[in-house]
């Protein structure tokens, strides 16, 4: 809160494609597609008034029982065309954070129902990011986040984030009848851009077959266009028990998020038996006019291609970024799974100066690119699907001129 006081905020006014404006009319690329969700661009007049007519028509009214309208029910239909299970089954919620508070009492719920309620604790990763809601801060992978929030929910254990052995051994140690489901991200996103090494999502999916765990994919991030698929999942070949999802749904006209599950998990909930109804839900929960937009976000996302343009993107952002390699300042360069890729400042300088990276994001802005920086001090590069390639030069340009900068900076 202080920084902000002091450096003042920065006050966005409109967009167009991959750049933004501010009110001071100052043109900025857009290196994360807001956060990671701008996936079809900025100024889709046609996706707000998809949602203008809908909110004519009808622009709410409670999915709860029996309720639905016909974008709703469409866009379930629409989601379970694309996703990487059979007969996926869709609930929708307002975003990330109340799709993975769903889920978790959703897998938890399936194991009452079949019999084994001792099935309780979910597995997450070292450096995960599932949102920050309850259930979320629970079991995300950082504990900075963490922080002076007092309990958080029991039943939760994390394994290191690239190793299928580590989930071997967790699951041994805890009992198998213990654990309820594991939950991945295909990329760990906010935790920095860590893709994840060869052959461990399949891996990581075998084990939780081969004990009954249930297998759940956090794709909020990679869903509809950014990975180079409608999902991580469906381009590597994963049949995850359960999905989320948010963000590219709508490319953030208007919040929307949900879960995706497959055959396994929805058939004790179809079941009359003595549990009842599922008490569960959101006020927003399948929401008229945010499905209104995400038709069209989808539309604009299939007529445009960009599914395939993020697969072409993963090697145009390498090529852009390449240069920076060398750069005084920078470690690595993370990239090679979609629309995604991380900078990353030399942590052995950032021990001494935790503020740099942030002084380097700040700095951008003077060269005209608007950024951000992930947990480990990482600069996040994730795009609007709609960018060029002569956009991404203008992108490492301005990275460089901002880390020239700093690097000047440091030595003087
Ligand atoms: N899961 C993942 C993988 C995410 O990246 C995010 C948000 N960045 C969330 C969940 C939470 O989504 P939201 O911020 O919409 O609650």
């Amino acid at each position: 809160m202080r920084a902000v006081q002091a450096s003042g905020e920065l006050i966005l006014e409109r967009g167009e494609g991959a750049h933004v404006w501010d009110d001071a009319g100052n043109r900025y690329l857009d290196a994360t597609a807001g956060l990671w969700y701008a996936n079809v661009g900025y100024g889709r007049t046609e996706i707000a008034g998809a949602a203008a007519a809908q909110m004519r028509k009808l622009h709410a009214y409670s999915h709860y029982g029996d309720v639905s309208s016909r974008p709703t029910t469409d866009l379930a239909e629409r989601i379970s065309g694309i996703a990487p299970m059979a007969d996926a089954a869709v609930f929708f919620t307002s975003g990330g954070g109340e799709s993975i508070e769903t889920v978790v009492k959703m897998v938890r719920r399936y194991w009452s129902l079949v019999g084994e309620p001792d099935r309780t604790v979910i597995i997450s990763r070292e450096r995960a990011y599932h949102g920050l809601a309850g259930y979320g801060t629970s079991i995300v992978g950082t504990e900075a986040f963490k922080v002076g929030v007092g309990p958080l929910a029991g039943g939760t254990a994390t394994v290191a984030w690239d190793s299928p052995e580590a989930l071997e051994a967790a699951i041994a140690e805890i009992r198998a009848d213990r654990v309820a489901a594991f939950f991945c991200e295909p990329i760990i996103g906010a935790g920095g851009v860590l893709l994840p090494p060869k052959g461990y999502l399949q891996a990581v999916q075998g084990i939780c077959r081969a004990h009954g765990v249930l297998f759940v994919v956090d794709e909020v991030i990679c869903g509809y266009g950014r990975v180079g698929d409608w999902f991580a999942s469906n381009r590597i070949g994963l049949e995850p028990d359960a999905l989320t999802f948010a963000k590219g749904i709508t490319s953030g006209y208007v919040p929307l998020g949900g879960v995706v599950v497959g055959k396994r998990m929805q058939e004790p909930f179809w079941e009359t038996g003595a549990a009842g109804v599922w008490r569960h839900g959101y006020t927003y929960s399948g929401h008229a006019s945010a499905a209104a937009a995400a038709h069209v976000n989808l539309d604009i996302v299939e007529r445009e291609g960009l599914v395939a343009r993020g697969l072409e993107l993963e090697n145009e952002i390498a090529e852009a970024l390449a240069p920076l390699a060398a750069h005084e300042l920078v470690s690595e360069l993370r990239s090679g799974f979609g629309a995604v890729a991380a900078v990353q400042v030399d942590p052995a300088l950032l021990a001494d100066d935790p503020g740099l990276s942030d002084r380097i994001v700040l700095g951008a802005r003077r060269h005209g690119v608007l950024g951000r920086v992930l947990v480990g001090g990482g600069l996040q590069i994730s795009p609007p699907l709609v960018i060029t390639r002569a956009d991404l030069d203008e992108l490492a340009s301005g990275l460089a001129g901002a880390l020239d900068d700093a690097a000047a900076a440091h030595h003087s």
